[in-house]
């Protein structure tokens, strides 16, 4: 109903148009043959002039006509085409379907411009379906990692409902419920973490203090751990290192650097800890000579859950390098990493001492 009412009205304008065109055009003539015939001297009768009208208004009326039907099959190829496959592709996004992408627009005449729009929105749509699967995989990951500690928490307290149960039994299974609880704590905390660092505005909140101390006071936190597996710690921190930065941020990378370091190295194995300072640069580099990872496992361990040593997979939830990563962008720094299987690994972070945006 409402198309047929455009249409009517689109016709109705038209021929308001053409009546105008024609009527000013043949106005223009007659004006123009009096101002000959009275300067020539030349007399037209009334007929002549009458039927001269006639004519040359139908004329100019068939001639805007054509025209106009010219040019509404050329805005129809060069734009009403390409914005209506712009609008039913819009309109798919809008529904959920981000697959969709819009062809360029190859006929002759059309506006380049149009072709930079789809390049734009195809460019959108594949952000946005990038976004998408991040979110399902995200949503999938999250689900997996919350089942397992679950699955395990439940065992566990099935068993200990066994009504003959040894003392040591006893102790084993509520143990494994602690830990598995502990594990959904940890885990739940790096997500909001997570969250909190890649969907909020974070301002980091600088102050100065000391560096040397700081990666001190965190390697000390991991002694229980490398005197349960007899580690050497080797130490290179030079003396008083005072920074200007965020020291709850920094202290997250520093500790997941260790915690991967004493994780994933073997029992008398060495964990080393540098600090150096470099002109207005900081460098930090943590080295460890653990199982080390091979160049496939070393491209996607910044990726969220992605866990390469399934082995220790108990004792993480791929989320700490993920969390690193983002801190070290926050900071405008750089993370380098050097691995080599069955010898050992090395992060090296190097960051400006102050962060532009200050
Ligand atoms: P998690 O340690 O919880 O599994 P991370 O995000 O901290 O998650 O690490 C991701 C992966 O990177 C680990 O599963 C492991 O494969 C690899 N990785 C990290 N640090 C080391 C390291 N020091 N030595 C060997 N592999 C490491």
């Amino acid at each position: 109903m409402k198309k047929h009412s455009q249409w009517s009205k689109g016709i109705r304008h038209w021929i308001v148009f053409f009546l105008l065109v024609a009527f000013v055009i043949t106005c223009c003539l007659l004006l123009f043959v009096s101002v000959l015939s009275s300067s020539l001297d030349i007399t037209f009768t009334k007929e002549h002039i009458s039927k001269a009208a006639k004519l040359t208004f139908i004329n100019v009326l068939f001639i805007s006509f054509l025209f106009t039907v010219l040019d509404i099959i050329r805005r129809w190829h060069t734009v009403n085409r390409p914005v209506n496959k712009i609008l039913s592709a819009a309109q798919k996004i809008t529904k959920g379907d981000f697959s969709v992408r819009v062809e360029p627009v190859n006929t002759p005449f059309a506006d380049e411009g149009f072709n930079k729009i789809i390049e734009c929105f195809n460019k959108m749509a594949e952000e946005l379906s990038g976004t998408e699967t991040l979110r399902t995989d995200f949503i999938a990951n999250v689900s997996h990692e919350l089942k397992t500690p679950l699955a395990v928490m439940q065992n566990y307290g099935t068993m200990l409902q066994q009504p003959e149960l040894s003392e040591e039994k006893r102790l084993e299974y509520s143990k494994g419920i602690t830990d598995a609880s502990r594990r959904l704590s940890d885990l739940i905390t790096n997500i909001l973490k997570l969250n909190k660092l890649e969907n909020q505005q974070i301002f980091p909140n600088f102050e100065e203090y000391d560096l040397s101390e700081q990666l001190c006071e965190c390697l000390l936190q991991f002694e229980n751990e490398w005197e349960k597996k007899n580690i050497n710690i080797e130490t290179d921190i030079e003396d008083e290192v005072k920074i200007c930065s965020d020291r709850e941020l920094l202290s997250l990378v520093w500790n997941n650097l260790f915690s991967n370091a004493m994780k994933f190295t073997n029992e008398g194995g060495t964990v080393s800890a540098s600090l150096k300072r470099n002109g207005d640069s900081i460098i930090v580099k943590v080295e460890d000579t653990g199982c080390g990872m091979t160049p496939e496992v070393g491209a996607h361990i910044f990726e969220k859950f992605y866990q390469g040593d399934t082995s220790h997979s108990t004792r993480g939830n791929g989320l700490g390098l993920a969390l690193v990563k983002r801190v070290i962008d926050i900071m405008h720094g750089e993370i380098r990493v050097e691995s080599v299987v069955g010898k050992g690994s090395s992060f090296a972070v190097e960051f400006k001492e102050v962060s532009d945006e200050r």
